[in-house]
């Protein structure tokens, strides 16, 4: 059995289970003879067209649950229950899941990125206090050398943020 849609004379439309390949019903309003309509696949998808639940909490971030599965729902109370009816629903729905994943991406990097800077400015000023009280020559070489590598990395480290205005916690 299928659902379809069939038409009559006094264009009145009914949606009616038949068997596959039943071409005609009695129209239910007038009685006249209804004939199946064809859809395009395209009708055919967009009728078929199921909701797409996820959650949503009050800072607007949305989650689509594995499978829908609507018993996580229960375990976020912060978040309320949603559904995108309408392809242009949908399609706001990934484009805010994009934007989402891609700023957490970002958030992500920058801390990586700024403990890494953080890390080389600590070794950096640890070396510059250790090479003032260095006497020896050579120990002062390989100093000043680390040194000069660190401001180097520190130089690498900056640009990284620097080109992207992602990274606004290093401004
Ligand atoms: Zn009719």
């Amino acid at each position: 059995m299928i659902a379809h849609d069939f038409l009559c004379p006094s264009n009145h439309i009914t949606e009616r289970m038949v068997k596959s390949g039943q071409q005609f019903i009695r129209c239910p309003e007038c009685g006249k003879r209804a004939g199946l309509v064809y859809l395009s696949r395209a009708q055919r998808n967009a009728q078929r067209f199921e909701p797409v639940y996820y959650l949503e909490n009050a800072a607007g971030e949305k989650i689509i649950p594995p499978a829908g599965d609507k018993e996580i729902a229960a375990m976020m109370p912060d978040y309320v229950q949603k559904e995108a009816r309408t392809l242009s629903e949908v399609r706001e729905l990934t484009k805010h899941l994009d934007r989402q994943s891609q700023e957490r991406f970002y958030k992500y990097h920058s801390k990586r990125i700024e403990n890494k800077r953080r890390n080389t400015e600590t070794n950096l000023e640890f070396a510059l206090r250790a090479r003032e009280k260095m006497s020896d020559p050579l120990a002062q070489k390989m100093t000043d050398y680390a040194i000069e590598k660190m401001r180097d990395q520190r130089r690498e480290i900056l640009p990284t943020f620097k080109s992207s205005g992602h990274f606004e916690v290093f401004e």
